[in-house]
């Protein structure tokens, strides 16, 4: 699958940590035609608050029904997200309510789910982003793979707003971040 742009190195660093810890099958889904907020012309909340950039509609309502898709053919048990609470607190669809709705509606549209007990886990929900780093840093995560701009490019920019969360989270952490160590 050739892919441009921003997405193409968090391809690229979802591969390379899929590899580091030996995922057996790593499937990458390609779905054009859902935009990002940044490209949806006048896109506001009710509230008329500016929607976030990084904001896709309907986009965990449309990426775990996939999940539990390749669930039900594989007879998987677990569907794992990695939201946080950082994420909870921007996103409606990271948070309790919206979880535990569709978890019901998921088990309600498949038999072969339900004989399995699917579960939706999030392990990382009751953290926030820098207890995330300093539990990655701790449990020896390769963070040199890891990627957070949401600019293209080989290296980070340093001045999104990805990055800018990202350097936030790992000084909260008193962590290294290994992209940064010697660019100052
Ligand atoms: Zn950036």
């Amino acid at each position: 699958m050739e892919i441009h742009g921003t997405a193409a190195a968090e391809l690229r660093a979802a591969r390379l940590l899929g590899r580091r810890v030996g995922v057996l099958e790593h499937r990458f889904v390609s779905i054009p035609d859902l935009k990002e907020a940044r490209d949806i012309e006048g896109s506001r909340w009710l509230s008329g608050e500016e929607v976030p950039a990084t904001y896709i509609p309907m986009k965990n309502a449309v990426f775990y029904s996939m999940a539990a898709a390749f669930a039900e053919e594989r007879g998987s048990h677990r569907l794992v997200g990695g939201h946080n609470l950082d994420d909870r607190r921007a996103f409606e669809d990271t948070g309790e309510a919206f979880f535990s709705s569709l978890e019901k509606a998921l088990l309600a549209s498949s038999p072969r789910l339900r004989m399995n007990g699917l579960k939706i886990v999030r392990p990382l929900r009751d953290k926030s982003k820098a207890e995330v780093v300093a539990l990655a840093a701790r449990i020896r995560v390769p963070l040199e793979l890891t990627w957070s701009c949401h600019r293209a490019g080989e290296a980070h920019c340093w001045r999104c707003d990805g990055c800018a969360s990202r350097v936030k989270a790992f000084e909260g952490a008193g962590v290294e971040d290994p992209l940064r160590a010697g660019n100052g």
